[in-house]
């Protein structure tokens, strides 16, 4: 095995999986900003949580053919085409990896 550290992109989407099964498996009994959590405000979060990792995700994906036919290239997000990692997925990481 030569992955010694975790993709970033592995790592915000794990982050992002820990909260919805967190949320899912049943909200916290005080938010973080010492409210209650209520129904309304759990539906909120997770919604906001798989926008995020379906942005993640089109940010993840790279350019069909892209890595496959040049891998001294860059590769490049399918979303923006950017280089990955494109700026897309480190605002995401600060978000939930900071
Ligand atoms: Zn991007």
């Amino acid at each position: 095995m030569n992955a010694p550290s975790k993709d970033i992109h592995e790592r915000v989407h794990d982050e992002i999986q820990a909260r919805i099964d967190t949320l899912r498996s049943g909200a916290p009994a005080t938010a973080p900003n010492g409210g209650a959590w209520t129904q309304d405000k759990v539906a909120k979060e997770l919604a906001q949580l798989e926008r995020d990792q379906d942005f993640l995700v089109a940010h993840w994906r790279t350019r069909p053919g892209g890595s496959l036919a040049a891998d001294h290239l860059p590769m490049r997000a399918l979303a923006c085409g950017e280089p990955q990692t494109c700026a897309h997925v480190e605002d995401l990481a600060k978000k939930y990896c900071p």
